[in-house]
């Protein structure tokens, strides 16, 4: 049986030895011959076994570099062609395939080849800028010597007009310096001459150069044949000269911007992305991005045809989509790619802490800020919960204010509970109840935390069963600490003191607050801290759990 070689195709990333694959290294190591570009060849040079032949050629010789290649592994040899980066981004791997194909190879008969992936330029690049391809991002080569200039003028202002994060690979060298200004120059149509731009020369080498810079200036430093340049889109920002581009997850914020309500398992919810398409009818929601939806239209009718034409090549293809989306582009003239952020805006409102009615005023406010979009929905909390999907939620907050809500953040924070007074006819405890909605609503805290305020010794909204509870009467204050308000076992809270005198009960609540704000582990709810610690604020805890044995039923059980 005639022995046949294995063709390597390696990609050994950006040129220094702790960023090439041990599966590459191998590979160099297991190959009788070497063939590479001069330059690439001297980079590993120290990888490479001294008697391995190496082949290294100048730098438009790749087809002759991948038929000698093709021709040793035929002959019975071990053969690695290697490339920066990746082998097969602009690499050698495609050539050496498309040589094979020439002589009729397929894998059952042909010589064995495995190409070996390697870290290209757009990664390496990307990790000393920061974090600029945190989305959806393109690679487009400058260089026009195979791939004809309008071709890659139409790349570029496609891939500007859809908002990607771009990597330009060769850039610029010595005879071709005019496609990076014309680049640019399209780009500028479509981004704001402030859109962070990053440089890199020569990542991961000795003589690596960085230069963040944004798309007016870019051209005023050096680019060469070893940059690669990265153009931010639209939302790219610089932070510590860094760029970093957003993968979106602010999108869901609430009133104080410490935390994130959503729970991991409420994010995926479809009402937290009302941007997202929708699962079963496969319609675009979200109306307010136009040109990317412009793009979109013009793909799906592109799709349309190509199913209608089946003999059309996909460079026509490609072609035909682009001059359709440079024709609905012309009419519209230079308008800037801008992806509004629009972010589910949270909070709950309620009338009033112990006004428990609406005015028709408020509940028209309502209806207008949450409009088609949001959702309002009614809680336990004595307040409703509202999620509004916006770019502006100052101008929600100012209208919602307007209308004499009272607002709060939702998650983990201190909620005032408190009863509506019998109809304001019992009003001694109101002015405290508000004194504690404005000291402590809203608060962080490590796990929700409820104060329960009830005006009279009926206690009729419960407040014994929230985590500190609150009654007035006879002009003065009775404290319940630590209630476990829900599961089987729950319980009250232990009665820790009667008779506080009305001025200082504010007081009390807030040193409550604030030793288990700043003690408790995340999580803990407030019964579980008292007791843990055993005391809080100089009250002993007293078990209040009931008596008997009962089987844990966690959530769900
Ligand atoms: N196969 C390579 C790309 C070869 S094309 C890869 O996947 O990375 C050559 C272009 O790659 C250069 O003009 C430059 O734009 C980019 N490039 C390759 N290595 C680089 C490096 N170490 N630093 C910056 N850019 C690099």
């Amino acid at each position: 049986m005639s022995q046949l070689g294995k063709l390597y195709v390696v990609g050994f990333g950006p040129g220094d030895f702790k960023h090439i694959t041990t599966r590459a290294v191998e590979a160099l190591q297991e190959s009788d011959f070497i063939i590479g570009y001069k330059t690439y060849v001297e980079l590993i040079q120290d990888l490479i076994d001294s008697n391995t032949a190496v082949i290294s050629t100048g730098m438009t010789e790749e087809v002759s570099r991948a038929q000698e290649a093709v021709r040793q592994a035929e002959n019975g040899k071990k053969v690695a062609v290697i490339s920066s980066g990746d082998s097969g981004v602009y690499g050698m791997a495609g050539l050496v395939y498309e040589v094979l194909i020439e002589k009729g190879w397929t894998e059952a008969t042909g010589v064995e080849i495995e190409v070996i992936p390697g870290i290209s330029a757009i990664n390496s690049c990307a990790s000393l800028l920061g974090a600029p391809v945190m989305h959806d991002s393109c690679t487009i080569s400058l260089s026009d010597h195979l791939t004809p200039w309008d071709l890659i003028a139409k790349r570029v202002e496609a891939a500007a007009m859809a908002d990607f994060v771009i990597a330009l690979y060769n850039p610029r060298s010595g005879r071709r310096t005019r496609q990076i200004v014309e680049t640019q120059r399209i780009l500028l149509q479509y981004r704001s001459p402030e859109t962070p731009v990053g440089l890199v020369k020569s990542a991961y080498r000795d003589r690596q150069n960085i230069i963040i810079t944004n798309l007016k200036d870019m051209l005023n430093h050096d680019i060469g044949m070893l940059t690669t340049v990265v153009i931010g889109n639209s939302s790219t920002f610089l932070y510590d000269n860094k760029m970093i581009t957003p993968r979106g997850y602010q999108r869901k914020y609430t009133l104080n911007a410490d935390k994130q309500p959503l729970k991991p398992h409420q994010r995926l919810k479809e009402e937290a992305e009302p941007w997202a398409m929708d699962q079963e009818t496969g319609i675009q929601r979200s109306q307010n991005i136009d040109q990317v939806s412009v793009f979109k239209k013009v793909e799906q009718e592109t799709v349309v045809k190509a199913a209608a034409k089946p003999t059309m090549g996909s460079y026509q293809l490609a072609l035909e989509a682009l001059s359709r989306v440079i024709g609905e582009q012309e009419s519209s003239a230079t308008t800037y790619v801008h992806q509004e952020m629009e972010s589910i805006f949270e909070l709950a409102v309620s009338p009033g802490v112990a006004n428990k009615r609406f005015t028709p005023k408020q509940m028209m406010t309502l209806a207008e800020v949450v409009g088609e979009k949001g959702t309002m929905e009614y809680t336990p909390n004595h307040n409703i919960l509202l999620k509004i999907p916006t770019t502006t939620p100052d101008m929600i907050t100012a209208k919602l204010q307007d209308a004499n809500f009272i607002l709060s953040p939702v998650g983990d924070v201190v909620t005032i509970k408190a009863c509506d007074f019998c109809d304001g006819e019992k009003t001694g405890g109101i002015p405290y109840a508000e004194e504690l909605q404005e000291k402590l609503g809203g608060l962080q805290m490590p796990k929700e935390f409820n104060i329960g305020f009830n005006g009279c010794g009926m206690a009729c909204y419960k407040a014994v069963m929230e985590d500190v509870g609150i009654v007035y009467r006879k002009g003065k204050f009775d404290l319940f600490v630590g209630a476990k308000p829900v599961g089987r076992t729950a319980h009250p809270g232990q009665p820790v003191a009667e008779g506080i005198e009305p001025e200082k009960i504010v007081e009390a609540v807030s040193k409550i607050v604030e030793e288990y704000r700043q003690n408790a582990h995340p999580n803990e709810r407030l019964f579980k801290y008292f007791k843990r610690a055993k005391k809080i604020q100089g009250y002993t805890y007293q078990d209040m759990s009931p008596k008997i044995e009962i089987e844990p039923a966690p959530c769900g059980d």
